[in-house]
């Protein structure tokens, strides 16, 4: 049976450090265009050479999104861009736009192509249509369930990728028009403002100043909020069904979150591959509770069982982090047997605090001592990307990243 790929997204540098480091096999980023998350830092070419050369070393991935909408105007850099990407040797691009496609074809022909989820590929007849046209794996959309996903790969020799954790859209997998109807921000662009996320009121028309309130609870009501989709129970029916690859939403997410997302997802497709049985309820559950501590929405399995009435949260669970990002362990002093951290997040001691390992390991930590980078004795690590110290008996591998338990 092949391990399929475990794909995260990196929005930076660090992020994709950090994915390829605590189990993702391969990352997806964008460049500074041509891609659909505008927001997201985003990669310069130079950054895109460094970041492939990390993931080179390690023997891992980096596949590259050029998945916009192209209207005529963003035609004209695509081939220098394409015959840049080839030139570098990247390991896929993903694209939406069959004009796109056509373009990575005759500028990149060697670099393999995945069709993006924004092309809400449903049946096989689609998926042999992109076989035909070229590619060599497709994102399904998110709104088939587990028995369609199984009848497309044996219809059709092509790579599946499958969403199985992140934000969902309530529209239609991508086709949305309200954030460009409501903000002039098109998604379809990369530039999606969230209106799905708004709370919302009722107005009537001859009373243009009153809203009258759609209470759900005294929160209001969002009804077109989504759930964040969590697959992670379906991993083994997945790999059943023949999935390649599986991917998490998120490339405006933290490296915690990219970091224990990459962890769980990992250990759950080693888990399967090892004992090819199911997952008891306790691993399901310590898994759960782990991809919980991050910022993120309620959980549902979105369509994979089906249709389902559990998909909006219209109630709007807050997003309620219960661990921050504090920090990055840079290094270990063997002489003095200090941890070298640089700060992310304000943090000091006698707080709760854990180490998460690149290899999964979480270790608990009550800081009694902190030293900045002149020796001296602090209270608090509070200034951005500061150097300080902390001692403790073992080596902690670079990457390991601080979490404070809130
Ligand atoms: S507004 Fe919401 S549903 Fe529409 S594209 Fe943006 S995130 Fe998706």
């Amino acid at each position: 049976m092949l391990k399929p790929e475990l794909v995260l997204p990196a929005g930076n540098l660090e992020k994709l450090k950090t994915a390829l480091m605590f189990g993702a096999d391969a990352v997806y980023l964008g460049g500074k265009n041509f891609s659909l998350r505008a927001h997201a830092d985003n990669f310069s070419l130079h950054e895109l050479d460094e970041g492939l050369k990390f993931a080179r070393e390690i023997n891992k991935k980096v596949y590259v999104t050029v998945n916009i909408y192209a209207h005529n105007k963003d035609l004209e850099k695509l081939p220098t861009y394409f015959e840049y990407l080839q030139y570098l040797d990247i390991d896929g691009v993903i694209i939406s736009d069959p004009g796109v496609l056509r373009l990575a074809k005759k500028y990149a022909p060697k670099i393999p192509v995945t069709i993006s989820t924004q092309a809400n590929i449903t049946n096989y007849e689609s998926a042999q249509l992109y076989k035909e046209l070229g590619a060599s794996r497709i994102v399904l959309a998110r709104e088939l369930n587990i028995k369609e996903i199984k009848q497309i790969k044996q219809k059709v020799d092509i790579e599946l990728e499958v969403f199985v954790h992140g934000a969902m859209c309530v529209s239609y997998s991508g086709r949305c028009l309200l954030s460009h109807f409501m903000t002039n921000r098109s998604a379809n662009l990369g530039s999606c403002a969230h209106p799905c996320r708004y709370s919302y009121r009722v107005v009537e028309e001859k009373r243009p100043e009153e809203y009258y309130p759609i209470e759900e609870d005294d929160r209001g009501s969002y009804i077109l909020n989504s759930k964040d989709l969590c697959l992670v129970e379906y991993v083994p029916n997945l790999i059943e069904a023949g999935v390649n690859s599986f991917k998490v939403e998120g490339r405006m997410k933290s490296p915690l979150y990219v970091a224990t997302v990459a962890n769980v997802y990992a250990e759950a497709i080693n888990k399967y591959l090892n004992n090819k049985c199911a997952y008891t309820d306790q691993e399901v559950s310590y898994w759960i509770n782990e991809l919980q501590t991050v910022a993120t929405r309620p959980f549902t399995n979105g369509f994979i069982e089906g249709e389902s009435e559990n998909i909006q949260d219209i109630k709007k669970g807050k997003e309620v982090p219960r661990t921050a990002f504090c920090g990055v362990v840079i290094g270990y002093d063997l002489n003095t047997k200090r941890i070298q951290i640089q700060q992310r997040a304000n943090f000091g001691l006698e707080e709760n605090i854990e180490i998460l390992t690149p290899e999964g390991k979480t270790i608990p930590l009550i800081i009694s001592k902190l030293y900045d980078e002149e020796d001296n004795l602090i209270e608090r690590a509070r200034h951005p990307k500061q150097i300080v110290y902390i001692p403790y008996n073992e080596i902690i591998p670079n990457f390991s990243i601080l979490r404070r338990v809130e």
